[in-house]
């Protein structure tokens, strides 16, 4: 196992519900160190260039609504295996299908407004990193 960083958003719908705590305890609890953090509101530019890649999706325009209707925590987790632990804490896309015990299975409002999100590869996660920290922010 490789000790691994990842990036982290909790989205609006959670901060709206002050839900920053427990989901940073859900973290900590799997083992997921928080080794920077910020509480802040994403511009649409912003949004627009992190899910660039969902450019083409019909909720593209709904989803950067929601990631500017308020506040975001942006975060760097790292630990032993970080992108798939960070993705297994979050659980499913969907929260129907999400595990119990996960981030979105608990709190997730809907397949849109899910509370958090996760890099799904490590490639992607030194590029979100990147997006959003200097490196002499990331303090392990
Ligand atoms: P993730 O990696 O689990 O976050 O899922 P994706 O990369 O596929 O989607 C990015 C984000 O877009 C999700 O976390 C949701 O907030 C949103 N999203 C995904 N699928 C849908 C959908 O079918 N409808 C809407 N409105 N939003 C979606």
């Amino acid at each position: 196992m490789a000790l691994e960083r990842t990036f982290s958003i909790i989205k609006p719908d959670a901060t709206r519900r002050n839900l920053t705590g427990k989901i940073n305890a859900m973290l900590e609890d799997a083992g997921l160190r928080i080794i920077a953090q910020r509480r802040i509101q994403l511009t649409r530019a912003m949004a627009e260039g992190f899910y660039a890649v969902h450019a083409e999706r019909p909720f593209f325009g709904d989803l950067c609504d929601f990631m500017t209707s308020g506040p975001v925590v942006i975060q760097v987790l790292e630990g032993e295996d970080a992108v798939a632990k960070n993705r297994e804490v979050m659980g499913a896309t969907n929260p129907e299908d999400a595990a119990i015990g996960t981030i979105r299975k608990t709190f997730a409002e809907s397949i849109e407004a899910n509370s958090a999100h996760g890099s799904d590869s490590a490639e992607n996660a030194a590029i979100e990193i990147s997006y959003f920290f200097a490196d002499v922010e990331l303090v392990g």
